[in-house]
């Protein structure tokens, strides 16, 4: 084991511990109320789960997107909801990282490290969901300023959050804005106008939010004047990371689901044996054991891939597809499994089941993942001429 396997699957213990001493025994309590999980957030600031991926010279662990996935998953098998408030989070600490001036990452990453300011994305718009070059809230640049008018949906942190990632048009195409807000429902010109009730994914709120001639500096463009033009393909980018974290969440939810199934399959008996030793169930946890692992492997190679520099696109893809297909797949068949204590609020597989679909959508709609991956193969396997 090299000394990153060695930090990794440290890592990953101390979130398996946080989860079942910490997580486990409040989860579903919160869950059902939809309440804010402020506890386990201030913990999971403290373990520096907020600065995973910031470098370490700007106050982060500076750990590979392998190390990422892992906490994902034990996160995810845990509450899924607590995977939502660092994902978005870290796609904007993955914007800055990657495309942000010297200036921004050493004003930003410090403080999102640490969680002292908590990040968010703002891409959708009410008419710009999978068609993101629909969008319509445009910047326009007044001196040294921009003005910034419009409604996006779906803000997933969009009230907690200090900073946020926010996609608007200016005349040279679409821009990406690093807008710094006060934590609230109101900043400036900006309002939270809407917090969208949910299925599952609770207790985090996802919000729409209204900007009314707010202000922000001319330095709030991501990668400064350059980057002018250039915010959809730097979104586009960071979402594919997006992406992975997805298929991450989306084997944690899967994991938990294929446990307890197994676990009661044991424990509950009918016809005289424990319905595990019927073949039925057999052949049920024979292909949820089966593509849990298959989920898992094609999440940690499209990380790998990712990590390396490669390109990402297709793998991304695949593992948000096949992880989250999975989720909701093993999620219902965890239920059936229980049979009827699997539909009550008594235990948690009703949850994953309210949380799994969310999976097929957030991060680019499956529908839209095999658009990607199949375009993504025909470039790779093109016929000369
Ligand atoms: C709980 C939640 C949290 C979210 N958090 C965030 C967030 O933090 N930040 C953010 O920016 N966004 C967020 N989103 C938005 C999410 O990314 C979008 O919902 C998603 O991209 C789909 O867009 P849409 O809802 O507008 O669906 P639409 O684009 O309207 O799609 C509707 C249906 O048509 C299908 N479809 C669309 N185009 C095609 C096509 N060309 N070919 C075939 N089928 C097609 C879709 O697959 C889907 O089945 C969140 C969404 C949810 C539900």
């Amino acid at each position: 084991m090299d000394v990153d396997d060695e930090t990794r699957s440290e890592l990953t213990a101390a979130v398996r511990r946080f989860v079942e001493r910490e997580v486990l025994p409040v989860a579903s309590e919160l869950e059902h109320a939809d309440a804010y999980p402020g506890a386990l957030v201030e913990q999971m600031k403290a373990m520096g789960l907020f600065g995973i991926t910031v470098p370490v010279e700007h106050g982060g662990l500076g750990l590979d997107l392998l190390a990422y996935v892992g906490v994902i998953e034990e996160l995810a098998a845990g509450w899924m909801s607590l995977t939502g408030i660092v994902n978005t989070h870290t796609i904007a600490v993955g914007l800055l990282a990657a495309h942000g001036t010297e200036a921004q990452r050493a004003e930003w990453l410090p403080r999102l490290a640490t969680g002292e300011v908590r990040g968010c994305l703002s891409l959708s718009e009410p008419d710009a969901g999978s068609d993101t070059r629909a969008l319509t809230c445009r910047a326009e640049r007044d001196g040294d300023e921009y003005v910034i008018t419009g409604t996006k949906t779906w803000v997933t942190n969009g009230e907690r959050a200090g900073l946020v990632a926010l996609a608007a048009r200016t005349p040279e195409g679409i821009s990406c804005f690093m807008v710094a807000k006060d934590p609230g429902p109101s900043s400036g010109g900006i309002t939270v106008s809407r917090n969208i009730g949910k299925l599952g994914y609770k207790g985090l709120e996802t919000v729409e939010m209204r900007y009314e001639a707010h202000r922000v500096p001319s330095t709030a463009v991501l990668g400064g004047e350059a980057g002018l033009g250039r915010g959809l393909p730097f979104i586009l980018g960071a979402l594919e990371v997006g992406r992975i974290n997805i298929a991450a969440r989306a084997v944690g939810v899967a994991r938990a689901a294929f446990e307890a199934a197994i676990r009661y399959a044991q424990q509950r008996e009918t016809f005289g044996k424990p319905i595990a030793r019927h073949q039925a169930i057999q052949q049920k946890l024979a292909d949820m054991g089966t593509k849990l692992e298959a989920a898992r492997l094609l999440t940690r190679h499209a990380a790998e891939l990712r990590q390396r520099g490669e390109r990402a696109d297709v793998e991304a893809g695949m593992a948000k597809l096949f992880a989250s297909e999975t989720a909701f797949e093993l999620a219902t068949e965890s239920m059936r499994i229980h049979g009827g204590v699997g539909y009550t609020t008594d235990l948690p597989i009703e949850r994953y089941y309210r949380d799994a679909p969310l999976m097929l959508i957030g991060e680019g709609t499956n529908e839209i993942q095999r658009m990607v991956i199949a375009r993504g193969l025909l470039r790779r396997h093109a016929l000369d001429g």
